[in-house]
């Protein structure tokens, strides 16, 4: 195994090859794909794109709510009312009034506790229940997560004050959620107060009271003298009557988390509405990532209740970990069944969470592209010529890094010098060079391109190599009458074939080009000598050798190759 610096180094270095600015990447940069098949390749190694191992499908094991209930199994239910009006409106007051006749006629003698909802009875035995969270942004938070608990809105307008802001924001609250309104025209005993005032601005926000021939009602209280509060209350049920508020007591529990806290004595308990079923001791629950088995359940006077059916509030104790208010509960048919569900909405949780990130690259690989394109851009206003000088310049500084890099590459590799008589001709050239595609056959390295012939210099740009030995002394043999200079060489790379042909460089100098005259291993004519091996070889000129000379084989080979590169004529 490769130090893993020495990979990163690898890495780098193939980067400095393609188009992508390695000094302005960072450890968290996000490659382009050309870049990094273009590492790849100039690696010596090829590319296959791996698809990311996907996790295993997992079984949805969440607890799904209930059907809709059987019709014959529905009963009347107690409608859920939220209070709702412009600040200092008398919401507040409204509430402890309507609780206060509660006190009066229950048993408890007067504690009431505050757990977030608390249930009005008429003398008629009609039960309401109050939201006692009064303010429009409970009331977008629980509809924010799906929960709309609330069945019927009571709009709280001062006859003295009029519609205000806030009354404008609660009826479009109303109306996004698609419940009815009730108006309270509330203060009714100051004397300031002009409620059919009220009721007439209402027109204009189309809130339209029986009066003047529409579905509202309204009705004038005293929430301070608790004037009026049993026909508010009488016209309450007689709307939840219109709505038919039906509700299954039997089957599994649904109901929504309307508060929830951490008592000191009790651990997390929250308020539940109870929409379907009937809630009792030693139901499992799970509310969002958390589960209960009941232990306790509690109405607003601090008593332990044996059950709740819908429509009903009630404080429930045993949960593991505390729900957030607004979220569903549903009843699991054991506790097994409970930690099953939570697990899987972690599970979903996390995966959401993946998918989040995942986006989140990719939007910055957006940005990378277009940071790339804008860095082209100055490029564009060059011709053809200086943008290609300047690209070329440009990757030749790059190259410069690591010259050795192109001679390991395995990968074919063709490199090109283009040279013409006129511009026109060479970016023709190049225009369809632009083109090529098959890289993964064979790579095209553009080395250089100019006008005018082709000189000594273009072509040890483009130099090559395969075998290769090098001069270690010379000596000279007398083959008839003539003394043939003979180099003794090792060979370094590959092997050296006496049919081939031959190139003397020193330096980056060519001295001589041509074919053997012999090849010897020690005494013997040998036709190829390999790599390590010790030779004699002389050649078919007169040729100075000196130590230090570097003898290369290469084959002249026509082979017509294919690529799959269609340059279009
Ligand atoms: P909220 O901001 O809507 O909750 O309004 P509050 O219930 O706090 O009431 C604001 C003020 O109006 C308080 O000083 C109340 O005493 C007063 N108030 C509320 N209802 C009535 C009412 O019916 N008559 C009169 N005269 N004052 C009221």
């Amino acid at each position: 195994m490769p130090d893993v610096s020495d990979s990163r180094h690898h890495v780098l270095e193939a980067l400095l090859h393609t188009a992508a600015d390695v000094d302005a990447l960072e450890p968290d940069s996000v490659l382009e794909d050309g870049w990094i098949k273009e590492a790849v390749s100039r690696s010596g190694m090829k590319f296959r794109w791996a698809r990311l191992s996907e996790s295993r499908e997992r079984e949805n094991r969440d607890i799904q709510r209930r059907p809709p209930a059987d019709p014959a199994r529905l009963v009347p239910r107690p409608p859920v009312v939220t209070i709702m009006g412009h600040v200092d409106h008398g919401k507040t007051t409204l509430l402890d009034s309507l609780r206060k006749s509660q006190v009066a006629a229950s048993e408890a003698g007067g504690i009431t506790q505050h757990i977030g909802a608390f249930l009005v009875q008429l003398p008629s035995g009609e039960r309401i229940t109050f939201l006692d969270t009064p303010g429009h942004a409970a009331f977008s938070s629980m509809r924010a997560r799906g929960a709309n608990a609330t069945d019927i809105v009571v709009l709280v307008v001062a006859a003295d004050d009029g519609v205000m802001a806030q009354s404008v924001e609660s009826i479009r609250h109303a109306r996004t959620a698609g419940v009815p309104i009730i108006v309270a025209v509330n203060k009714c005993d100051k004397p300031a107060a002009a409620p059919e005032r009220v009721k007439q601005e209402l027109l204009a926000h189309d809130v339209v009271c029986e009066q003047f021939g529409g579905d509202v009602q309204a009705v004038h209280v005293s929430a301070l003298k608790g004037e009026n509060l049993l026909a508010l209350a009488e016209a309450t049920v007689a709307l939840a009557e219109l709505l038919e508020l039906k509700a299954d007591p039997s089957g599994p529990v649904e109901a929504t988390v309307i508060e929830s806290r951490t008592d000191k004595g009790k651990g997390p308990v929250t308020t539940a509405i109870v929409q379907q079923g009937t809630l009792r001791k030693g139901c499992v629950l799970v509310a969002g990532k958390t589960w209960a088995k009941v232990r306790f359940l509690f109405d607003e006077h601090g008593r332990a209740v044996k059950e709740a059916g819908p429509g009903a509030a009630v404080q429930v104790v045993g949960w593991k970990e505390l729900p957030s208010a607004g979220e569903q509960i549903l009843e699991a048919e054991t506790e097994h069944r409970a930690r099953e569900a939570v697990e899987w909405r972690s599970f979903q949780e996390e995966q959401e969470k993946l998918q989040e990130e995942q986006r989140a690259v990719e939007a910055k690989q957006q940005q990378h592209q277009e940071a790339y394109r804008r860095e082209r851009e100055p490029l564009a206003h060059l011709s053809w010529r200086q943008r290609k000088a300047a690209l070329y310049r440009a990757n030749r500084q790059k190259a410069a890094v690591r010259p050795s890099e192109r001679q390991e590459s395995r990968q074919l590799a063709l490199p090109l010098i283009i040279k013409g008589d006129v511009d026109g001709s060479v970016e023709t050239i190049l225009n369809i060079l632009d083109s090529y595609d098959a890289h993964e056959q064979c790579q095209l390295e553009l080395v250089h391109f100019g006008i005018g012939d082709v000189s000594e210099n273009d072509v040890s740009l483009a130099e090559t190599f395969s075998g290769e030995a090098s001069v270690l002394a010379m000596f000279e043999v007398t083959a008839g009458k003539k003394k043939v200079p003979v180099a003794g060489c090792r060979v370094q790379k590959g092997q050296l074939d006496r049919r081939l042909k031959f190139r003397l460089t020193r330096g980056r100098e060519t001295v001589w080009e041509g074919s053997l005259s012999a090849l010897r291993h020690h005494k013997d004519d040998v036709q190829a000598v390999k790599v390590g091996m010790e030779c004699g070889l002389s050649v078919d000129a007169a040729v100075d050798f000196r130590v230090g000379d570097v003898i290369v084989c290469y084959e002249e080979l026509e082979a017509p190759q294919a690529t799959a590169w269609d340059p279009g004529f």
